[in-house]
């Protein structure tokens, strides 16, 4: 017979082990990446099986695929592709229609500076190409859509361009919607933690096990460098940044998001990050707010209740939403 200190000693190391291991059961991460959207994308899930988590991460990825082939407008036969071709009406699926609709929304209140219509533009300035180009002033307003109409006009599922200078394209808002459905599928797969970033558009699912997830806003200036981060449980952050999809020519920085009243890269800001709770949302705003520039675009955020946001000018100012100062880590 062991004495009783001894054996309770024995009781309490077996108690010990047991939660260890239970833990680290419970801590398991599994990590992937894939390239979707033109996109370096990357899930984290945290559960006990790991199978599970493997499988759960690859469906996300395919679900996510599904959203690039049905809102890319090179891909032939996309919902998007076809309004393109037609100045007739065509049926669109409702996730399109519901996609296009927050848009319209984003577009409404930010005076026209988010806009899906802008596909002409992007094709002259073929910034995602091998060949960019500086266009002339000519050839951007030849190819400008009307400032103060949807790019959609929709009667339920039916829809139709409202000019055929509308060239609809989502690229401002369909990865924060491809996140969305990304974290959407994990937690029907019973996850409760996940994080999703699609190259700087973040959603998370839950907290990282028992403390929130913490999420780093890139340095527009610094490549490989965090300007700051935040902790966050079940919301995205996304940033729109100059430095992400440019070229340079003489000197001058070309990039990616475009002021729909010039068609030239939009100058006022060198990134905007926005939380919000879904990532489409963020996405858009982030886009928006970074064509209105630091003024117009901070007072965007602040009317948008459930939106936050940091941007950092053209001077390098930054400048934080009321809701976001407490918030955040500056590094
Ligand atoms: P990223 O796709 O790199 O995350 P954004 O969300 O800021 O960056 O989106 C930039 C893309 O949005 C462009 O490549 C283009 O497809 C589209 N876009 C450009 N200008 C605008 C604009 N004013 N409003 C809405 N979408 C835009
Ligand atoms: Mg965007």
């Amino acid at each position: 017979m062991l004495n009783r200190p001894l054996s309770l000693l024995l009781v309490i190391g077996l108690g010990l082990l047991l939660l260890w291991s239970q833990r680290d059961r419970a801590a398991s991460e599994v990590t992937r990446t894939a390239l979707i959207m033109g996109t370096l994308v990357e899930i984290k899930a945290v559960g006990s099986d790991e199978n599970k988590l493997e499988d759960a991460i690859n469906n996300a990825f395919d679900v996510m695929r599904r959203v690039e082939a049905e809102f890319s407008p090179q891909v032939p036969n996309s919902a998007i592709a076809r309004l393109n071709q037609t100045a007739e009406t065509s049926e669109i699926p409702s996730s399109v229609r519901d996609l296009v609709e927050l848009g319209e929304q984003v577009r409404l209140e930010s005076n026209g500076a988010f806009s899906m219509a802008l596909g002409g533009v992007k094709e002259l300035w073929a910034i995602e190409t091998e060949n960019p180009q500086v266009p002339t002033r000519e050839q951007l307003e030849a190819v400008l859509p009307p400032l103060d109409s949807p790019a959609l006009l929709l009667d339920g599922l039916i829809a139709r361009r409202s000019s055929t200078l509308v060239r609809l394209d989502l690229g401002g808002i369909a990865k924060g919607y491809a996140v969305d459905r990304a974290l959407e599928q994990l937690r029907d797969r019973g996850l409760r933690s996940a994080s999703v970033n699609a190259g700087g558009d973040i959603g998370v699912l839950g907290g990282h096990a028992e403390r929130p997830w913490r999420i780093g806003i890139q340095h527009p200036r610094k490549q490989g460098e965090l300007l700051a981060t935040l902790e966050a449980r079940d919301q995205a952050i996304v940033t729109s940044g100059d430095y992400e999809r440019y070229f340079e020519r003489d000197g001058r920085r070309y990039h990616h998001i475009f002021d729909p009243r010039s068609g030239q890269p939009a100058s006022g800001c060198q990134s905007v990050s926005v939380v919000a709770p879904s990532a489409a949302l963020a996405d858009a705003l982030a886009t928006a707010v970074f064509v209105l520039g630091p003024e117009a675009g901070m007072r965007l955020l602040e009317q948008r209740s459930e939106a936050e946001g940091l941007i950092v000018a053209a001077n390098g100012e930054a400048i934080v939403s009321s809701g976001l100062k407490e918030r955040l880590q500056w590094r």
